[in-house]
């Protein structure tokens, strides 16, 4: 049996994989980016170009959107909603969960429903084994297309909010960059004493594994417990002690004559949710604080 046919729109970095892989699995794929020249090698591997969004949209009944943000959906979209009606948007492209409701309503409003989704992983690794997207939306409608949109990576259905994809994606991107950014600040910071990043490489290996086990040893892990318990126990290492130790990272940062903006607003966490009264308790007190900045 022929497979679905699906269309792709936006030819970054992202959406070109994603239309490769389509082609790679054998599945008639049609693709449109605003700057045609993108499309080209896709043409080459068997790609149909459409030569306007409207074609796009009529050649699949799945339109697979993948562009710098949701504005350039309507950008691409907004002069040819004549042709969404009947169209099932997968847009995985980034924007604020608002945004993603309010696109949500307007494709329904042409006809049209949105799926949107967070997908986890670079380009490169798109469609491999370890590659997953976050999806919200109606799940029936998920499933319908799920054989198609397995090919990018595991389907994850999150919840009939359209905003909740986008929740997952940046929760787990502000993990991804706040912990990168903080090892930049190590390297740097261990750079201006003469310390190579090979040589601390290791230790931070061995830091995110006890960051990751997940067992009573494992931070993550205790974190977790805390939240779900309601509980923060500072028995072993206060908040307080740590409000202190987040100080002299902001002072080492200075005296080495680094930027001290990262390490200086962690450090204002921490005394903030100490000045609410939380210096006895353990660092998942600071949750607190995030839960509600200003009372
Ligand atoms: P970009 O974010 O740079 O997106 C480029 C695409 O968006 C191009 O197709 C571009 O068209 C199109 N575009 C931008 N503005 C408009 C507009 N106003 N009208 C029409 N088209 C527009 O590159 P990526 O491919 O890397 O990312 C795509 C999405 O995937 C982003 O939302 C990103 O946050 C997300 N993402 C990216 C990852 C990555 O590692 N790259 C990983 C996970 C998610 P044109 O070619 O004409 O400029």
């Amino acid at each position: 049996m022929s497979k679905a046919p699906v269309t792709v729109i936006g030819l970054g970095p992202m959406g070109a994989r994603m239309a490769a892989v389509f082609l790679e699995n054998g599945r008639p794929t049609t693709v449109w980016n605003r700057t045609a020249s993108k499309a080209a090698p896709l043409a080459e591997r068997g790609a149909t170009l459409a030569a306007t969004p409207a074609d796009a949209l009529a050649a699949s009944e799945l339109i697979v959107i993948s562009q710098t943000d949701y504005k350039a959906m309507y950008d691409s979209l907004g002069g040819e909603t004549h042709a969404l009606k009947g169209r099932v948007l997968a847009n995985l492209s980034s924007g604020s969960p608002d945004e993603l409701r309010r696109a949500g309503e307007w494709a329904s409003g042409h006809g049209a429903e949105l799926l949107t989704g967070g997908i986890m992983v670079p380009p490169p690794a798109i469609g491999t084994p370890g590659s997953y997207v976050f999806y919200s939306g109606h799940e029936a409608t998920l499933d319908r297309h799920r054989e198609t949109l397995r090919e990018l990576g595991d389907p994850t259905f999150v919840g009939m909010d359209a905003g909740l994809s986008m929740l997952y994606y940046q929760a787990q991107l502000y993990l991804f960059w706040s912990t990168l950014t903080a090892y930049m600040h190590g390297l740097a910071l261990l750079g201006t004493a003469g310390v190579s990043a090979e040589r601390f490489h290791p230790f931070v290996i061995r830091s995110m594994a006890t960051l990751a086990e997940d067992g009573p040893a494992g931070y993550v892990r205790a974190i977790t417990d805390d939240v779900v318990s309601g509980r923060s126990r500072g028995d072993d290492n206060t908040l307080l002690m740590q409000a202190i130790g987040a100080d002299h990272i902001v002072e080492a940062s200075r005296e080495a004559g680094l930027d001290t903006e990262g390490p200086a607003a962690l450090r204002d966490l921490f005394w903030r949710a100490v000045d609410r009264g939380h210096g006895d308790e353990g660092l998942s007190s600071v949750i607190e604080v995030i839960r509600a900045p200003a009372r």
